[in-house]
């Protein structure tokens, strides 16, 4: 017999209903869900490579998914995407990125 579930008051059948459920209610995050910021970001992510030891953190927490980085290379940030949030600066174990206003 097929299992029953109710979420939300809405009445599913089975994996496949929910999966369907979930496609159409849940956010994911995807690029750039704040749109181009060039315009009004306050501040911007520094990269020192120098300091970068590749472990991937700051790609892992951005918010916004605009670090790309693949293992053991140097992330790179679309600054034309980046809102400026800071999370990748306070996640990286090695402080190499510093959070500067935007303009310096
Ligand atoms: S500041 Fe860092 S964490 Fe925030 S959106 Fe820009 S790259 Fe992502
Ligand atoms: S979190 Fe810091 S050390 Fe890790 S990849 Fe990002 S910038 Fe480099």
């Amino acid at each position: 017999m097929e299992a029953r579930y109710k979420i939300l008051d809405i009445d599913l059948e089975g994996i496949e209903d929910i999966r369907r459920f979930r496609e159409k209610l849940l956010s994911r995050p995807d690029k750039g869900s704040a749109g181009k910021t060039g315009t009004w970001r306050l501040y911007k992510p520094i990269l020192y490579i120098d300091k970068c030891t590749r472990c991937g953190l700051c790609w892992l927490y951005c918010p916004d998914n605009v670090i790309s980085w693949r293992q053991r290379e140097i992330p790179e940030i679309d600054m034309e995407f980046c809102k400026g949030c800071g999370i990748c600066g306070d996640v990286c174990p090695v402080d190499a990125i510093e959070m500067v206003l935007e303009g310096e």
